[in-house]
């Protein structure tokens, strides 16, 4: 089975794939977890899932918005500050997009959705690469810090036209961008940065639209037949955030059910 170790920071940790990594990270083993969301309530309901499932796991509640910049550098202080250092960072914080066709958008549409799903990417990334400058590299194929971003699929295809989603996809791709331009800055330094890509993900960022019967065309138009899960991405981020994949810096790895291809 993989193994981790060591401490890991995540956003969106409340919900979702964020939620979902934080349990699987404890179950590989990583023992110390600064869990990073809005909601306090969310955030103590991930710690109760995981003191159940990994009672040897410390967690660390941290409820702050990743578009506040002094409010992530202060998170990544708070978890330093108990943790020593942070050997993985995960950034899964991100809202969905309201289908809306660009010449019907106003600027507010736009920008809230860039502000989080990617200036949020990048301040969280900022303040966590400060920090994983400043540790020592683990050990032979373990670096001082490895970042694990959440792209998307729509972060290296467009949407179909039937679902205008610009802002969202944009942001996507900007977040693919960050991952390539700073995997190849930081590799020299002993920092490995990937992204992954994932395909629709049952979570409750899309559960209103499947309720709706919104997603029923997109799920046949999915080559396996149906959504993604949860467990299946936050294995795929372990994989990233392991030795095992020691040689990947930049990449966007896809996990669609072959939706993309
Ligand atoms: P989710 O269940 O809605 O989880 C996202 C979490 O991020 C929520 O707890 C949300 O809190 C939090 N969040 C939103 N804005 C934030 C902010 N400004 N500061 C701190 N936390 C914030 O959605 P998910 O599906 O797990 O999405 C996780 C990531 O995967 C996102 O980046 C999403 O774009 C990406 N993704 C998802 C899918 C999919 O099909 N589900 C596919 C591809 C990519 P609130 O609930 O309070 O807003």
């Amino acid at each position: 089975m993989l193994r981790l170790s060591g401490s890991a920071f995540i956003t969106g940790a409340g919900s979702g794939i964020g939620r979902g990594v934080a349990r699987a990270f404890a179950r590989y083993g990583v023992n110390r977890l600064a869990l990073l969301d809005q909601k306090p309530d969310a955030l103590r309901e991930t710690c109760q899932q995981i003191q159940r499932e990994s009672p040897q796991t410390k967690t660390e509640i941290i409820p702050a918005d990743v578009c506040n910049e002094a409010s992530i550098q202060r998170a990544v202080s708070q978890a330093t500050n108990l943790f020593d250092r942070i050997d993985y960072g995960v950034n899964c914080a991100g809202i969905g997009p309201s289908p809306k066709m660009t010449h019907e958008m106003t600027l507010e549409d736009w920008q809230r959705v860039i502000d989080v799903n990617l200036t949020g990417v990048w301040i969280c990334q900022k303040h966590l690469l400060r920090q994983m400058l400043n540790q020592e590299h683990r050990s032979n194929r373990e670096e001082r810090g490895v970042i694990i971003n959440i792209a998307s699929m729509y972060g290296l295809v467009s949407a179909p036209g039937s679902m205008p989603i610009a802002p969202y996809t944009a942001s996507k791709h900007g977040v693919m961008g960050l991952t390539k331009m700073d995997a190849k800055a930081y590799a020299k330094r002993g920092i490995r940065i990937n992204a992954i890509c994932p395909g629709y993900i049952v979570t409750p960022l899309i559960s209103g639209a499947i309720q709706s019967g919104l997603m029923d065309e997109e799920f046949e138009r999915t080559p396996v037949g149906r959504a993604g899960t949860v467990e299946e991405i936050a294995d795929s981020i372990a994989f990233l955030a392991s030795p095992l994949s020691s040689f990947m810096h930049g990449t966007g790895l896809t996990i669609d059910g072959a939706y993309s291809i």
